[in-house]
C-alpha cells in the first residue's frame, strides 16, 4: 500500500482516462458552441449561502453533501466547494448585470463538481459535469431546445440506448395545492416511511418522491401525481414542450415522480438514462427550469433553463458499451546521437524541430545508439534524425523508420523536409 492516496471518492484520470474526458470536453465545447452558448468560468468555491438560498437547505446537497471549506478566522466567510455549476452562473448573472445583455444569456461550462457523497460506482466526491444555462428566456421551445443539445451530445459521443425522460413540476400557482396532497397522502403512510423521509415530509415533501431509499417505492408509485394537478400555465407550458420535441422527432417518455434533487426547479425537469438503468444513482444527466432562481439570488425575477451532464458516468457507459481509449498520437521523428553523451545537440535540434511546430521527442538517456533508435521504434516514431559526425558538415541522417531507408539531410532543411512528410503522410 503507498502512504499516500488519492482522497477517498475521487479519481486520479490517467492519460487514457483522460484522453476519453478530453474527447467529451471536446465536443461538448463544440456542440454548445453550435448552439450559441459561450463559455464562462466560476469560482470552483462560492459563498455557502449561495448553495444553501441558491439551491434549498432541505436537498441532500445541501444538508448531507456539501463540501464545506474550514474557514481559517472566526471572522472568514463561510464557502463551500460546488456541488453544481447553475447557482454560480447565476450569482454571476446577477453580479455583472447580465440582464441588461441581449436575453436569454446562453452560457455553458465543464469542469469538476464536489459533493460530499458516500462513494460508490459512478458517485465520485469530485465529478465533471458539462453544463449549458440559458437565462432569460420563460420557454417553452427552448426547454426543448436545451433537451435536444443534451440528447445531441450522447449521440455524438457514441452513447446507445439513451432515453429522455421529461416532466413538469409545476410552478408557485400550482405546486403549492399539489404539495399539500401529497403531504396528505404521505401523512397517511406515516408508519412506513424510513426516519430521514419522516423528517423530510414536513419541510419538504417533493424530495419524498426522488427518494433514494427503496423501501419507499411501492408508496411513490401510487402517489398524486403533479401533472393531473398542474394549473392551466404550467399544462400548456408542458404540451408545448413535448410538441417541439416531438416537431425534431426526439423520443421521450414523461415520468411523473422525476421531480430533480434541487428546490429552485420549476415547469420542466429532465433526465437522461440508459435504457434498462433508470435507478437513481444511474441518471447520465439532468436539468430544468428554474424560474425562481435569479431572484432568490437577489436578482430581478428572471427565467432561466439548463442541464449538467455528468461526464464520469457517460466515460463508464462509453467503457461498458465496448468504446476504447483513443490511440496516443506516435511523434513525428525521435532524436538520436551516435555520442551518447552529447544531450546538448539532441536538445538543441529537438528544440529547433519543435519550434518549427513539429512533434518531436529527444532521446535524452545516455545510452547507446542502438538502444536509442529501438526506443524510437517502440514509440512508433515515423523518422530517427541521427545525429553523428556529418554534423560537423552541418548534416544529420534522417532515418525512415516504417521504410527502413535512411539518407542524409542538410540540418538548416531538416524542419521542412519533416514538416513535408508529415504532410504527405497525413493526406497520401
Ligand atoms: P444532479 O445535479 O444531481 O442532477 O447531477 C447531474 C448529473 O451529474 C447526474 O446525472 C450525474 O451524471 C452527475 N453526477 C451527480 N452527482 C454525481 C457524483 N457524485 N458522481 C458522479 N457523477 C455525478
Amino acid at each position: 500500500m503507498p502512504t499516500y492516496r488519492a482522497p477517498r471518492g475521487t479519481r486520479d484520470l490517467l492519460p487514457d482516462d483522460r484522453a476519453v474526458f478530453d474527447r467529451l470536453m471536446r465536443l461538448a465545447a463544440d456542440l454548445a458552441h453550435r448552439y450559441g452558448y459561450r463559455p464562462i468560468e466560476t469560482p470552483l468555491f462560492e459563498q455557502a449561502a449561495v448553495f444553501e438560498r441558491g439551491i434549498g437547505e432541505v436537498t441532500d446537497v445541501v444538508e448531507k453533501e456539501l463540501f464545506r471549506i474550514a474557514p481559517r478566522s472566526e471572522e472568514a466567510e463561510s464557502w463551500a466547494l460546488r456541488p453544481e455549476p447553475t447557482a454560480g452562473i447565476v450569482r454571476a448573472y446577477v453580479q455583472h448585470g447580465m440582464q441588461t445583455w441581449p436575453q436569454p444569456v446562453k452560457l455553458t461550462t465543464t469542469g469538476p463538481m464536489f459533493r460530499y457523497d458516500r462513494p460508490q460506482a459512478g458517485r465520485y466526491r469530485q465529478f465533471w459535469q458539462f453544463d449549458v444555462e440559458a437565462i432569460g428566456d420563460a420557454g417553452p421551445a427552448i426547454d426543448a431546445e436545451i433537451i435536444e443539445l443534451g440528447y445531441r451530445f450522447y449521440m455524438e459521443a457514441g452513447v446507445e440506448g439513451v432515453e429522455v425522460l421529461v416532466n413538469s413540476i409545476g410552478d408557485p400557482a400550482c405546486r403549492p395545492a399539489y404539495v399539500a396532497q401529497l403531504t396528505e397522502y404521505y401523512r397517511g403512510h406515516a408508519d412506513r416511511l424510513p426516519p430521514t423521509e419522516r423528517d423530510r415530509l414536513e419541510r419538504n415533501v417533493l424530495r419524498l418522491l426522488d427518494s433514494k431509499d427503496p423501501a419507499m417505492a411501492e408508496l411513490n408509485a401510487a402517489a398524486p401525481r403533479i401533472t393531473d394537478r398542474l394549473c392551466e400555465a404550467c399544462a400548456a407550458h408542458f404540451e408545448s414542450v413535448k410538441a417541439h420535441l416531438a416537431g425534431v422527432g426526439l423520443a421521450f417518455r414523461v415520468e411523473p415522480a422525476l421531480v430533480r434533487g434541487l428546490d429552485y426547479y420549476t415547469r420542466t425537469a429532465f433526465e437522461f438514462y440508459v435504457a434498462g438503468r433508470e435507478g437513481q444513482q444511474q441518471a447520465l444527466g439532468g436539468g430544468g427550469r428554474y424560474d425562481g432562481l435569479v431572484a432568490l439570488l437577489g436578482g430581478k425575477p428572471t427565467p432561466g433553463i439548463g442541464f449538467g451532464l455528468g461526464l464520469d458516468r457517460v466515460a463508464l457507459v462509453l467503457a461498458e458499451q465496448g468504446h476504447v481509449a483513443p490511440p496516443e498520437v506516435a511523434p513525428l521523428a525521435v532524436v538520436v546521437g551516435a555520442d551518447p553523451d552529447d544531450t546538448v545537440t539532441r536538445f538543441r535540434v529537438a528544440t529547433t524541430l519543435r519550434a518549427a511546430r513539429l512533434r518531436v521527442r529527444a532521446d535524452l538517456a545516455r545510452r547507446k545508439l542502438g538502444r536509442q533508435l529501438e526506443a524510437a521504434g517502440k514509440d512508433g516514431a515515423h523518422f530517427a534524425v541521427i545525429i553523428g559526425d556529418e554534423l560537423a558538415a552541418g548534416d544529420v541522417q534522417v532515418r525512415d523508420l516504417q521504410a527502413g531507408t535512411q539518407r542524409t539531410v542538410p540540418l538548416d532543411d531538416l524542419a521542412r523536409e519533416l514538416a513535408r512528410a508529415e504532410a504527405s503522410h497525413h493526406h497520401g
